[in-house]
């Protein structure tokens, strides 16, 4: 039974979505300005593990990340929407470039990262200036059930007025981070700190680079209400699963479930939210000031291998704290190296890829699930793949247990194999047949012949069972 530690009640909970068998996910994406820190990766290669992990489980997973492409201003953060720079327009003066120009090279350097670092792609990746009319829609919505108010500067939420319908407002954060958000506070015209932008105006004496007619007039929406109305686009008014850094938890994350279940009548937005840590660097905050807010570039300067930054992750749990140091990154290099070496000998001593002898060792693998199940705890994974390969197991055995691991861990090892075989097998079919060997030896035999079929039906390949396993035919 799969647990997750669930940051709306604090505790670790038995994992039941909404629909047996399905999982609705959406993680904050990034505010695209500039390139991601390796300490925003952190953030989304946790969410990637999460989310291999679901669909290893077998659950159907409908995941969805937003980019956040409408500049806000960076008091928004601490849950003041009216004070600070706007970043995208900084970013814009900085560069000499317009917003919009801003905006689309750092979303597809952001894609670019995400393909790199080997992080499944989300259904989509929506974009909030795409999305404005849904925005506005949502906004309406709590407009008309009473939970707004006009200033001068824009259209608010009224947390006040949502406490006093009977609602609990900031049951993620504890009471310091809420009050450390109301210090910031300096916009005299907000009913209570807490309360946020929905729609800013634009300022009437200039001309913004990103901005939209309104029923409210011209300006922008606030940065939360992206994450509702394109969560709710997507994935319907309820979502089970909701990810961020756990710099989310104290304002960002409240104000979404505030909003949200304003305008649904209180159905719950969210059954889970996890967040992770964030990661430090030489045992310090991470800063673009401090001159340590490293990106991927940095790691290409250096000639490491981007995947090391997977396997250092996976180094502490997901929830604990991370210390980055280069030294720290070059070991992981040198392990992860270690084990596509292990790879590579295993697969040369496999006789024939033809019959690839897909024995996934079934106590390493009920081990493999035990620690994923138990809120996905990737060190122990880690450790468990050095016990199988120090084990007296086959080499064939070996190899087809990793490369079931790697279905999550994302390494690529597939990648480093040797292909002796005189069919082309790609990884598509790789991944097939290792599916339908774990389908097998679950005795779901109806998965087993759908991969089947699959395999014959788009793949021209044909399978049959043999005792020394799977061996597979060219039609
Ligand atoms: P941002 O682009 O600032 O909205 O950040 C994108 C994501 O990265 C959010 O989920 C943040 O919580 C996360 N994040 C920011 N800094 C760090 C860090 N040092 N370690 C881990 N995650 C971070
Ligand atoms: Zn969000």
């Amino acid at each position: 039974m799969l647990k997750v530690y669930n940051s709306l009640t604090k505790t670790l909970e038995e994992f039941n979505p909404m629909v047996e068998g399905k999982v609705s996910m959406y993680t904050c994406g990034p505010t695209v300005y500039s390139y991601p820190t390796i300490g925003n990766w952190r953030t989304y290669i946790f969410s990637d593990v999460v989310n291999r992990s679901l669909r290893y489980l077998g659950y159907d997973v409908s995941f969805v990340m937003n980019l956040t492409d409408v500049g806000h201003l960076t008091g928004d953060n601490l849950g003041d929407s009216s004070s600070g720079e706007d970043r995208l327009e900084k970013a814009a003066k900085r560069e000499k470039k317009s917003a919009w120009d801003i905006a689309k090279f750092y979303s597809d350097d952001f894609v670019n990262g995400v393909n790199r670092l080997n992080i499944l792609n989300p259904i989509i990746f929506c974009k909030a200036t795409e999305h404005i009319q849904e925005q506005i829609d949502l906004v309406k919505k709590i407009e008309e059930r009473g939970f707004t108010y006009s200033t001068t500067d824009g259209i608010y939420f009224d947390v006040k007025k949502y406490e006093s319908n009977g609602n609990t407002y900031g049951e993620l954060s504890n009471l310091d981070q809420i009050l450390e958000g109301a210090r910031v506070e300096i916009n005299p015209e907000k009913k209570d700190p807490r309360d946020f932008a929905l729609w800013k105006f634009s300022p009437r004496d200039s001309k913004r680079d990103m901005e939209w007619d309104s029923p409210w007039g011209m300006g922008f929406p606030g940065w939360h209400i992206e994450c509702s109305a394109m969560g709710m686009k997507y994935l319907g008014e309820q979502i089970d699963l909701h990810l961020g850094g756990e710099d989310l938890r104290s304002t960002h994350h409240p104000n979404e479930i505030a909003q949200s279940e304003a305008a649904t009548d209180k159905k719950p937005f969210v059954k889970y939210w996890m967040h992770g840590a964030f990661l430090q660097v030489d045992g310090g905050r991470m800063g673009k000031s401090l001159g340590n807010a490293y990106t991927l570039s940095d790691i290409d300067e250096k000639g490491i291998n981007l995947i090391a930054l997977r396997y250092f992750y996976f180094s502490s749990h997901y929830r604990s704290k991370l210390n980055f140091t280069w030294d720290a990154l070059k070991s992981s290099e040198t392990t992860l190296n270690k084990l596509i070496n292990t790879v590579k000998r295993l697969s040369s001593e496999v006789e024939t890829l033809h019959n690839i002898d897909l024995n996934i060792n079934l106590d390493y693998q009920t081990k493999f699930i035990q620690y994923l199940e138990n809120d996905f705890d990737m060190p122990k994974v880690l450790s468990l793949m050095w016990e199988l390969i120090k084990s007296d197991l086959s080499s064939s055995t070996k190899l087809a247990t990793l490369l079931d691991f790697d279905r999550v861990l994302g390494f690529n090892l597939t990648n480093v194999l040797d292909q002796p075989s005189s069919i082309d097998i790609s990884d598509e079919v790789k991944t097939l047949l290792l599916e339908r060997d774990v389908a097998r030896k679950k005795k779901d035999f109806n998965e087993s012949d759908r991969i089947r079929d699959i395999l014959f039906n788009e793949y021209h390949i044909k399978v049959y069972d043999t005792d020394k396993g799977q061996e597979i035919e060219e039609v």
